[in-house]
């Protein structure tokens, strides 16, 4: 006959949580922030990782009708999860080789040079498009000479369904930097040439250089998913995606153990820690090895390396901590968690792997 395990009940295997209604309230958040502008959905790179087939339709209740990926695969998902309606826009600009793809799954694809706008005269003159002008990034999108080229011959556009007119910015997180407001002056003018349609400037970080950056539309990404779109103490968002990962172990330590590869960690003192299921595997960097976790809400510092699938703990704050219970990374401390690994905020997110079980609550 068994003894019941108290470890019977316990599911050792570490969860993304994932938080719809909080991403709901960032889009409407933004949406409050930008007045009557539009506000897009950057779903690119699987929602940041986060899982576009899960979240756009989140964001497509709570009113966004555009939304932007990078390439044309991530295009046909996100038109399969929402049907047929939105407007889709492909980033990565237009290639003839997708012309089937886009058109099949009505998606539209951003002309970044005079080459892709003759292909899609040619190919695909059918397809509604944006046009990317490039301000001061130096990415994608018509270059300066370029734009005046295409404003003194404008017939290039006649009978082509242009829909949106966009550029980027490059230091939009760092409000005082003067590209913001000369990318901002270069895009007036274009914008000024084609009267009644759509402009769009800002991402997430733009959105919050204030009502002269917002236009048309605006194309939050970051923001959406909990980054603060800015260094500095003040986000205006909700974290949306949060770690649980179980306790394996429970350790006593003694001054002088040290703790993980390399031995990098030694203990100077009696120190209880927890070893955790997670590692870098997971997509947790190795280089967070300084950045906070929480245990029953209290902060439980990272010590030693980020192994695979291991992370150690300090459990000095909750010592009463014991295998199977859960800690929680990211949510609140994803910014301070990334800056700890020399990271943004973007990479951590998109780099969270697939070994989780997904939970969206
Ligand atoms: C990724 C991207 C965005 C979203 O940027 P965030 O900083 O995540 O808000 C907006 N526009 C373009 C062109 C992008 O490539």
């Amino acid at each position: 006959m068994k003894n019941t395990s108290s470890r019977a009940s316990i599911d050792p295997s570490p969860r993304l949580v994932i938080d719809r209604s909080s991403l709901a309230a960032n889009y409407d958040t933004l949406n409050r922030l930008t007045g009557s502008s539009d506000v897009a959905g950057v779903v690119k790179a699987n929602s940041y990782g986060l899982g576009a087939d899960a979240l756009a339709p989140v964001l497509h209740s709570a009113g966004c009708r555009t939304f932007f990926v990078a390439n044309c695969a991530e295009g046909e998902r996100v038109r399969t999860s929402l049907g047929p309606g939105p407007d889709i826009f492909v980033l990565n600009g237009f290639w003839p080789s997708e012309s089937e793809r886009l058109s099949a799954h009505t998606l539209c694809p951003v002309i970044n040079s005079p080459d892709e706008l003759a292909d899609l005269r040619t190919y695909a003159p059918e397809l509604g498009f944006a046009l990317h002008f490039d301000t001061g990034i130096s990415r994608l999108g018509f270059s300066t000479g370029q734009t005046s080229d295409l404003f003194a011959d404008a017939a290039r556009l006649e009978g082509l369904s242009l829909k949106l007119v966009m550029s980027h910015l490059a230091c939009a997180d760092t409000p005082e930097h003067p590209l913001n407001t000369q990318q901002l002056h270069r895009f007036r003018r274009i914008r000024s040439v084609f009267s009644g349609i759509p402009a769009s400037l800002a991402n997430s970080a733009g959105i919050l250089l204030g009502e002269d950056y917002h236009f048309d539309l605006v194309r939050p990404g970051i923001g959406l998913y909990g980054g603060a779109p800015s260094a500095g103490p003040f986000s205006p968002v909700l974290p949306v995606a949060r770690i649980d990962a179980p306790i394996l172990q429970v350790r006593e330590l003694e001054p002088g153990d040290t703790v993980g590869y390399g031995a990098e960690f030694t203990v100077d003192r009696p120190l209880r820690t927890a070893t955790v299921n997670l590692g870098y595997a997971d997509g947790v960097l190795r280089a967070c090895h300084r950045a906070t976790a929480r245990i029953h809400g209290k902060p439980a510092p990272l010590i030693g390396r980020v192994s695979m699938d291991l992370i150690a703990i300090d459990i000095s704050a909750a010592p009463q901590a014991r295998a199977g219970d859960s800690v929680s990374f990211l949510g609140e401390d994803l910014d301070a968690f990334a800056a700890a690994g020399g990271a943004a905020n973007y990479e951590l997110l998109v780099r969270l792997g697939s070994r989780f079980q997904r939970v969206y609550l």
